[in-house]
Protein backbone atom coordinates (compact mmCIF):
# COMPACT_ATOMS: atom_id res chain seq x y z
CA UNK A 1 0.00 0.00 0.00
CA UNK A 2 2.86 2.16 0.85
CA UNK A 3 4.17 2.25 -2.77
CA UNK A 4 0.52 2.56 -4.07
CA UNK A 5 -0.28 5.46 -2.21
CA UNK A 6 0.69 7.80 -4.90
CA UNK A 7 -0.62 6.65 -7.27
CA UNK A 8 -3.56 6.40 -6.02
CA UNK A 9 -3.57 9.96 -4.95
CA UNK A 10 -2.79 11.18 -8.80
CA UNK A 11 -5.46 8.99 -10.00
CA UNK A 12 -7.41 10.52 -7.41
CA UNK A 13 -6.37 13.74 -8.76
CA UNK A 14 -6.71 13.44 -12.26
CA UNK A 15 -10.55 12.12 -11.72
CA UNK A 16 -11.57 15.36 -9.61
CA UNK A 17 -14.78 16.13 -9.14
CA UNK A 18 -16.07 18.21 -6.63
CA UNK A 19 -17.76 16.26 -3.78
CA UNK A 20 -18.32 16.83 -0.25
CA UNK A 21 -15.84 15.30 3.02
CA UNK A 22 -16.99 12.05 3.93
CA UNK A 23 -17.60 10.82 7.47
CA UNK A 24 -14.99 8.81 9.08
CA UNK A 25 -15.89 5.61 10.26
CA UNK A 26 -14.60 4.93 13.67
CA UNK A 27 -13.61 2.01 15.52
CA UNK A 28 -14.37 2.24 18.94
CA UNK A 29 -12.21 -0.69 20.03
CA UNK A 30 -9.04 0.87 18.36
CA UNK A 31 -7.69 2.92 20.93
CA UNK A 32 -4.44 3.02 22.74
CA UNK A 33 -5.54 0.59 26.32
CA UNK A 34 -6.91 -1.89 23.27
CA UNK A 35 -3.38 -1.73 21.85
CA UNK A 36 -1.06 -2.12 25.07
CA UNK A 37 -3.71 -5.00 26.02
CA UNK A 38 -2.69 -6.98 22.53
CA UNK A 39 0.67 -6.58 23.56
CA UNK A 40 0.41 -8.29 26.45
CA UNK A 41 -2.05 -10.98 25.23
CA UNK A 42 1.16 -11.42 23.14
CA UNK A 43 3.24 -12.22 26.17
CA UNK A 44 0.46 -14.34 27.59
CA UNK A 45 0.80 -16.43 24.62
CA UNK A 46 4.60 -16.77 24.65
CA UNK A 47 4.96 -17.39 27.99
CA UNK A 48 2.78 -20.19 27.74
CA UNK A 49 4.91 -21.78 24.76
CA UNK A 50 7.36 -21.96 27.19
CA UNK A 51 5.55 -23.50 29.96
CA UNK A 52 4.01 -26.46 27.68
CA UNK A 53 7.52 -26.73 26.96
CA UNK A 54 8.80 -27.62 30.22
CA UNK A 55 5.94 -29.68 31.43
CA UNK A 56 5.90 -32.44 29.10
CA UNK A 57 6.08 -35.65 31.27
CA UNK A 58 9.15 -38.32 30.72
CA UNK A 59 8.08 -41.50 30.37
CA UNK A 60 11.46 -42.66 30.22
CA UNK A 61 12.27 -41.40 33.61
CA UNK A 62 9.03 -42.54 35.33
CA UNK A 63 9.15 -45.93 33.94
CA UNK A 64 13.14 -46.07 35.54
CA UNK A 65 11.44 -44.88 39.07
CA UNK A 66 8.88 -47.81 38.35
CA UNK A 67 11.40 -50.47 38.19
CA UNK A 68 13.47 -48.89 41.08
CA UNK A 69 10.17 -48.83 43.61
CA UNK A 70 8.56 -52.14 42.32
CA UNK A 71 7.82 -54.75 45.31
CA UNK A 72 5.07 -56.77 43.75
CA UNK A 73 2.42 -56.56 41.02
CA UNK A 74 0.14 -54.85 43.33
CA UNK A 75 1.60 -52.12 44.48
CA UNK A 76 3.39 -51.45 40.68
CA UNK A 77 -0.22 -51.17 38.96
CA UNK A 78 -1.12 -48.51 41.86
CA UNK A 79 1.96 -46.39 41.34
CA UNK A 80 1.70 -46.89 37.14
CA UNK A 81 -1.82 -45.82 37.66
CA UNK A 82 -1.27 -42.86 39.60
CA UNK A 83 1.49 -41.67 36.81
CA UNK A 84 -1.55 -42.15 34.47
CA UNK A 85 -3.79 -39.71 36.41
CA UNK A 86 -1.42 -37.48 36.57
CA UNK A 87 -0.42 -37.50 32.59
CA UNK A 88 -4.68 -37.78 32.03
CA UNK A 89 -4.70 -34.66 34.39
CA UNK A 90 -2.65 -32.71 32.19
CA UNK A 91 -4.09 -34.07 28.69
CA UNK A 92 -7.32 -32.60 30.14
CA UNK A 93 -5.65 -29.17 31.06
CA UNK A 94 -3.82 -29.59 27.37
CA UNK A 95 -7.60 -30.15 25.96
CA UNK A 96 -8.76 -27.06 27.73
CA UNK A 97 -5.93 -24.99 26.49
CA UNK A 98 -6.19 -25.92 22.97
CA UNK A 99 -10.30 -24.72 22.92
CA UNK A 100 -9.47 -21.77 25.17
CA UNK A 101 -7.03 -21.05 22.23
CA UNK A 102 -9.21 -21.85 19.18
CA UNK A 103 -12.02 -19.47 20.79
CA UNK A 104 -9.60 -16.55 21.06
CA UNK A 105 -8.18 -17.45 17.41
CA UNK A 106 -11.46 -16.57 16.04
CA UNK A 107 -11.83 -13.66 18.56
CA UNK A 108 -8.50 -12.42 17.13
CA UNK A 109 -9.59 -12.92 13.63
CA UNK A 110 -12.32 -11.23 13.73
CA UNK A 111 -11.22 -8.04 15.83
CA UNK A 112 -8.30 -8.13 12.87
CA UNK A 113 -10.76 -8.43 9.84
CA UNK A 114 -12.69 -5.18 11.73
CA UNK A 115 -9.52 -3.05 11.98
CA UNK A 116 -8.67 -4.11 8.56
CA UNK A 117 -12.10 -2.61 7.76
CA UNK A 118 -11.63 0.49 9.67
CA UNK A 119 -8.17 0.94 8.08
CA UNK A 120 -9.51 0.47 4.69
CA UNK A 121 -12.57 2.83 5.37
CA UNK A 122 -10.00 5.23 7.09
CA UNK A 123 -8.17 5.56 3.94
CA UNK A 124 -10.77 5.77 1.52
CA UNK A 125 -12.33 8.71 3.60
CA UNK A 126 -8.57 10.62 3.48
CA UNK A 127 -8.37 10.28 -0.33
CA UNK A 128 -11.36 11.91 -0.43
CA UNK A 129 -10.48 14.58 1.74
CA UNK A 130 -7.44 15.22 -0.45
CA UNK A 131 -9.36 15.14 -3.32
CA UNK A 132 -11.55 17.87 -1.93
CA UNK A 133 -8.92 20.18 -0.14
CA UNK A 134 -6.83 19.99 -3.53
CA UNK A 135 -9.87 21.52 -5.17
CA UNK A 136 -10.54 23.61 -2.82
CA UNK A 137 -6.51 24.90 -3.79
CA UNK A 138 -5.21 23.94 -0.77
CA UNK A 139 -1.89 22.92 -2.32
CA UNK A 140 0.25 21.89 0.62
CA UNK A 141 -1.85 18.89 1.09
CA UNK A 142 -0.44 17.41 -2.12
CA UNK A 143 3.27 18.73 -1.71
CA UNK A 144 3.03 17.10 1.69
CA UNK A 145 1.97 13.77 -0.29
CA UNK A 146 4.13 13.56 -3.20
CA UNK A 147 7.29 14.84 -1.08
CA UNK A 148 6.94 12.16 1.05
CA UNK A 149 8.58 8.78 0.81
CA UNK A 150 6.52 6.42 2.15
CA UNK A 151 3.07 6.76 3.87
CA UNK A 152 4.85 6.35 7.12
CA UNK A 153 6.70 9.44 6.58
CA UNK A 154 3.08 11.65 5.47
CA UNK A 155 1.57 10.08 8.60
CA UNK A 156 4.94 12.06 10.41
CA UNK A 157 4.84 15.10 8.42
CA UNK A 158 1.62 15.72 9.61
CA UNK A 159 2.14 16.37 12.86
CA UNK A 160 5.10 19.13 11.60
CA UNK A 161 2.55 20.59 8.87
CA UNK A 162 1.15 23.81 10.61
CA UNK A 163 -1.55 24.45 8.07
CA UNK A 164 -2.81 21.39 8.41
CA UNK A 165 -6.28 21.04 10.04
CA UNK A 166 -7.61 19.98 13.60
CA UNK A 167 -9.50 18.14 11.89
CA UNK A 168 -7.34 16.15 9.20
CA UNK A 169 -3.92 15.66 12.10
CA UNK A 170 -6.98 14.07 14.25
CA UNK A 171 -7.79 11.65 10.88
CA UNK A 172 -4.18 10.56 10.32
CA UNK A 173 -3.47 9.96 13.81
CA UNK A 174 -6.57 7.64 14.13
CA UNK A 175 -5.38 6.03 10.89
CA UNK A 176 -2.28 5.58 12.23
CA UNK A 177 -3.49 4.20 15.25
CA UNK A 178 -5.86 1.46 13.13
CA UNK A 179 -2.62 0.56 11.19
CA UNK A 180 -0.66 -0.45 14.72
CA UNK A 181 -4.26 -2.13 15.61
CA UNK A 182 -3.88 -4.07 12.68
CA UNK A 183 -0.13 -4.94 13.20
CA UNK A 184 -0.95 -5.51 16.75
CA UNK A 185 -3.70 -8.04 15.69
CA UNK A 186 -1.64 -9.86 13.32
CA UNK A 187 1.51 -10.56 15.50
CA UNK A 188 -1.35 -11.69 18.50
CA UNK A 189 -2.80 -14.05 16.24
CA UNK A 190 0.70 -15.71 14.92
CA UNK A 191 1.27 -16.14 18.75
CA UNK A 192 -1.55 -17.68 19.39
CA UNK A 193 -1.20 -20.02 16.32
CA UNK A 194 1.68 -20.89 17.54
CA UNK A 195 0.53 -21.58 20.99
CA UNK A 196 -2.11 -24.02 19.48
CA UNK A 197 0.31 -25.53 17.43
CA UNK A 198 2.45 -26.31 20.68
CA UNK A 199 -0.41 -27.16 22.92
CA UNK A 200 -1.37 -29.60 20.40
CA UNK A 201 1.82 -30.91 20.09
CA UNK A 202 2.37 -31.51 23.85
CA UNK A 203 -1.11 -32.80 23.85
CA UNK A 204 -0.02 -35.95 21.62
CA UNK A 205 3.48 -36.30 23.31
CA UNK A 206 1.06 -37.00 26.43
CA UNK A 207 -1.15 -39.39 24.08
CA UNK A 208 1.61 -41.43 23.54
CA UNK A 209 3.11 -41.51 27.03
CA UNK A 210 -0.07 -42.64 28.26
CA UNK A 211 0.38 -45.17 25.71
CA UNK A 212 3.19 -46.13 26.46
CA UNK A 213 2.45 -46.36 30.08
CA UNK A 214 -0.39 -48.61 29.40
CA UNK A 215 1.73 -50.78 26.85
CA UNK A 216 4.20 -50.98 29.89
CA UNK A 217 1.75 -52.32 32.45
CA UNK A 218 0.11 -54.92 30.16
CA UNK A 219 3.07 -56.14 29.55
CA UNK A 220 4.07 -56.53 33.11
CA UNK A 221 0.87 -57.78 34.77
CA UNK A 222 0.82 -60.68 31.43
CA UNK A 223 4.52 -61.39 32.34
CA UNK A 224 3.60 -61.54 36.45
CA UNK A 225 0.47 -64.13 35.46
CA UNK A 226 2.16 -66.05 32.41
CA UNK A 227 5.07 -66.71 35.28
CA UNK A 228 4.72 -70.76 36.19
CA UNK A 229 6.38 -70.28 39.38
CA UNK A 230 4.17 -66.97 40.34
CA UNK A 231 1.32 -69.07 38.92
CA UNK A 232 -0.22 -69.99 42.39
CA UNK A 233 1.02 -66.34 43.94
CA UNK A 234 -0.89 -64.63 41.08
CA UNK A 235 -4.12 -66.80 41.71
CA UNK A 236 -4.44 -65.90 45.17
CA UNK A 237 -3.32 -62.51 44.79
CA UNK A 238 -6.14 -62.14 42.17
CA UNK A 239 -8.61 -63.51 44.28
CA UNK A 240 -7.89 -61.25 47.38
CA UNK A 241 -8.22 -58.32 45.18
CA UNK A 242 -11.14 -59.51 44.17
CA UNK A 243 -12.45 -60.13 47.48
CA UNK A 244 -11.18 -56.54 48.64
CA UNK A 245 -13.15 -54.92 45.87
CA UNK A 246 -16.50 -56.84 47.00
CA UNK A 247 -15.68 -55.92 50.42
CA UNK A 248 -15.50 -52.34 49.40
CA UNK A 249 -18.30 -52.35 47.71
CA UNK A 250 -20.48 -54.01 50.31
CA UNK A 251 -19.23 -51.25 53.11
CA UNK A 252 -20.15 -48.55 50.52
CA UNK A 253 -23.42 -49.75 50.35
CA UNK A 254 -23.94 -50.97 54.37
CA UNK A 255 -23.21 -46.85 54.26
CA UNK A 256 -25.92 -46.02 51.85
CA UNK A 257 -28.61 -48.23 53.65
CA UNK A 258 -27.27 -46.79 56.78
CA UNK A 259 -28.03 -42.89 55.52
CA UNK A 260 -31.44 -44.10 54.26
CA UNK A 261 -32.49 -45.47 57.65
CA UNK A 262 -31.88 -41.62 58.34
CA UNK A 263 -33.73 -40.01 55.70
CA UNK A 264 -36.45 -42.20 56.52
CA UNK A 265 -36.94 -41.80 60.66
CA UNK A 266 -36.18 -37.82 58.90
CA UNK A 267 -39.64 -38.46 56.55
CA UNK A 268 -36.95 -37.85 53.77
CA UNK A 269 -37.30 -39.99 50.58
CA UNK A 270 -35.08 -41.77 49.15
CA UNK A 271 -34.60 -42.57 45.51
CA UNK A 272 -36.38 -45.00 43.85
CA UNK A 273 -36.51 -47.40 41.39
CA UNK A 274 -39.30 -47.68 39.01
CA UNK A 275 -38.02 -50.61 36.57
CA UNK A 276 -36.99 -48.88 33.56
CA UNK A 277 -34.48 -49.75 30.96
CA UNK A 278 -30.62 -49.13 31.56
CA UNK A 279 -29.15 -47.11 28.88
CA UNK A 280 -26.14 -48.45 27.04
CA UNK A 281 -23.41 -47.53 29.22
CA UNK A 282 -20.63 -47.75 26.83
CA UNK A 283 -21.58 -46.30 23.29
CA UNK A 284 -18.35 -46.50 21.36
CA UNK A 285 -18.13 -50.36 22.64
CA UNK A 286 -16.42 -52.24 19.96
CA UNK A 287 -17.30 -55.90 21.28
CA UNK A 288 -17.76 -57.73 24.46
CA UNK A 289 -14.65 -58.90 25.62
CA UNK A 290 -15.89 -61.01 28.54
CA UNK A 291 -19.46 -61.30 29.54
CA UNK A 292 -20.84 -62.14 32.96
CA UNK A 293 -20.75 -65.26 34.68
CA UNK A 294 -18.74 -68.16 34.75
CA UNK A 295 -15.46 -68.64 32.86
CA UNK A 296 -11.89 -69.44 32.83
CA UNK A 297 -9.83 -66.69 32.95
CA UNK A 298 -8.11 -65.78 29.93
CA UNK A 299 -4.45 -65.83 31.67
CA UNK A 300 -4.57 -67.35 34.88
CA UNK A 301 -6.84 -70.52 33.01
CA UNK A 302 -8.31 -71.05 36.61
CA UNK A 303 -12.21 -71.22 36.53
CA UNK A 304 -13.69 -67.69 37.65
CA UNK A 305 -17.01 -65.75 37.80
CA UNK A 306 -16.80 -62.72 36.48
CA UNK A 307 -19.46 -60.63 37.85
CA UNK A 308 -19.66 -58.17 35.15
CA UNK A 309 -19.77 -57.33 31.47
CA UNK A 310 -16.33 -56.17 29.75
CA UNK A 311 -17.06 -53.97 27.02
CA UNK A 312 -14.28 -53.39 24.91
CA UNK A 313 -13.89 -49.57 23.82
CA UNK A 314 -11.26 -47.11 23.10
CA UNK A 315 -9.50 -44.89 25.55
CA UNK A 316 -11.21 -42.06 26.49
CA UNK A 317 -14.29 -42.57 24.83
CA UNK A 318 -17.40 -42.02 27.14
CA UNK A 319 -18.87 -43.49 30.23
CA UNK A 320 -22.30 -42.93 30.88
CA UNK A 321 -24.55 -43.31 33.64
CA UNK A 322 -27.42 -46.36 32.76
CA UNK A 323 -30.36 -45.04 34.91
CA UNK A 324 -30.68 -41.97 36.67
CA UNK A 325 -29.24 -42.36 40.75
CA UNK A 326 -26.99 -40.93 43.12
CA UNK A 327 -22.85 -41.24 42.99
CA UNK A 328 -22.09 -42.88 46.16
CA UNK A 329 -18.31 -43.32 44.95
CA UNK A 330 -16.38 -41.60 42.31
CA UNK A 331 -12.75 -43.09 43.58
CA UNK A 332 -9.81 -44.91 42.80
CA UNK A 333 -8.83 -48.61 44.01
CA UNK A 334 -5.85 -51.17 43.32
CA UNK A 335 -8.07 -53.22 41.14
CA UNK A 336 -11.16 -51.59 40.14
CA UNK A 337 -8.96 -48.70 38.90
CA UNK A 338 -11.07 -45.47 38.81
CA UNK A 339 -14.27 -46.01 39.35
CA UNK A 340 -17.71 -44.83 39.83
CA UNK A 341 -20.55 -46.81 41.97
CA UNK A 342 -24.01 -45.42 41.24
CA UNK A 343 -27.18 -45.88 43.98
CA UNK A 344 -30.18 -46.44 41.93
CA UNK A 345 -32.70 -46.95 44.88
CA UNK A 346 -34.49 -50.38 45.91
CA UNK A 347 -31.24 -51.53 46.37
CA UNK A 348 -29.80 -51.35 43.14
CA UNK A 349 -26.68 -50.19 42.08
CA UNK A 350 -24.27 -50.29 39.02
CA UNK A 351 -20.76 -50.50 38.96
CA UNK A 352 -18.04 -49.19 36.55
CA UNK A 353 -14.17 -49.77 35.93
CA UNK A 354 -10.84 -49.26 34.85
CA UNK A 355 -12.30 -45.19 33.36
CA UNK A 356 -9.11 -43.48 33.07
CA UNK A 357 -10.98 -40.22 33.84
CA UNK A 358 -14.03 -39.66 36.45
CA UNK A 359 -16.54 -36.66 35.69
CA UNK A 360 -18.29 -37.01 39.16
CA UNK A 361 -18.13 -36.98 42.79
CA UNK A 362 -19.63 -38.91 45.43
CA UNK A 363 -22.88 -37.42 46.42
CA UNK A 364 -23.79 -36.18 43.24
CA UNK A 365 -27.07 -36.84 41.40
CA UNK A 366 -27.28 -38.20 37.61
CA UNK A 367 -29.49 -38.68 35.28
CA UNK A 368 -29.55 -41.74 32.94
CA UNK A 369 -27.32 -41.28 29.53
CA UNK A 370 -25.29 -38.59 31.25
CA UNK A 371 -21.34 -38.65 31.13
CA UNK A 372 -19.57 -40.27 34.41
CA UNK A 373 -16.35 -41.00 33.29
CA UNK A 374 -13.82 -41.84 30.15
CA UNK A 375 -12.95 -45.78 29.23
CA UNK A 376 -9.43 -46.41 30.51
CA UNK A 377 -7.28 -49.48 31.79
CA UNK A 378 -6.79 -48.27 35.30
CA UNK A 379 -6.32 -50.88 37.90
CA UNK A 380 -5.99 -54.65 37.61
CA UNK A 381 -6.81 -54.14 33.49
CA UNK A 382 -5.11 -54.98 30.44
CA UNK A 383 -6.44 -52.89 27.26
CA UNK A 384 -8.71 -50.43 27.29
CA UNK A 385 -12.63 -51.43 28.62
CA UNK A 386 -15.55 -50.79 30.81
CA UNK A 387 -16.43 -53.64 33.13
CA UNK A 388 -20.01 -53.14 34.06
CA UNK A 389 -21.57 -54.61 36.88
CA UNK A 390 -24.92 -54.68 38.59
CA UNK A 391 -25.70 -55.36 42.11
CA UNK A 392 -29.30 -56.35 43.56
CA UNK A 393 -29.37 -56.35 47.62
CA UNK A 394 -26.15 -57.20 48.21
CA UNK A 395 -25.28 -59.81 45.21
CA UNK A 396 -24.22 -59.30 41.35
CA UNK A 397 -26.88 -60.18 39.03
CA UNK A 398 -26.66 -60.30 35.25
CA UNK A 399 -26.48 -56.99 33.88
CA UNK A 400 -28.43 -57.96 30.79
CA UNK A 401 -31.76 -58.61 32.90
CA UNK A 402 -31.24 -54.32 32.62
CA UNK A 403 -29.67 -53.95 29.46
CA UNK A 404 -31.18 -54.31 25.88
CA UNK A 405 -28.43 -55.53 23.47
ZN1 LIG B 1 -14.33 -57.39 33.87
Amino acid sequence: MKQNWKKIVSVVLIFAFAMSVCGITHASALTNDSIKQKEADIQKAQDEKKILQQGLSDVQKLVKELEASKENLATYVVELDGKLNTIQEKIEELQGLIDTKEEEIETTTMQLKEAVATEEAQYEAMKMRIKFMYERGESFYLEMILSADSFGEILNKADYVEQLSQYDREQLQKFQQTRQAVEECKALLEEQKATLAEAQTALENEQSSVQTLIATKEKEIRAYENDIDNKEAAIKEYEAEIAAQNAEIAELERQVAEEKKRLAAANKSAIIYDGGQFKWPAPAYTRISDDYGNRIHPILKVPQFHNGIDMAAPGGSPILAAYDGEVVAATYNGSMGNYVMIDHGGGLYTIYMHASALYVSKGQVVTKGQKIAAVGTTGRSTGNHLHFSVRLNGSYVNPWNYLSS
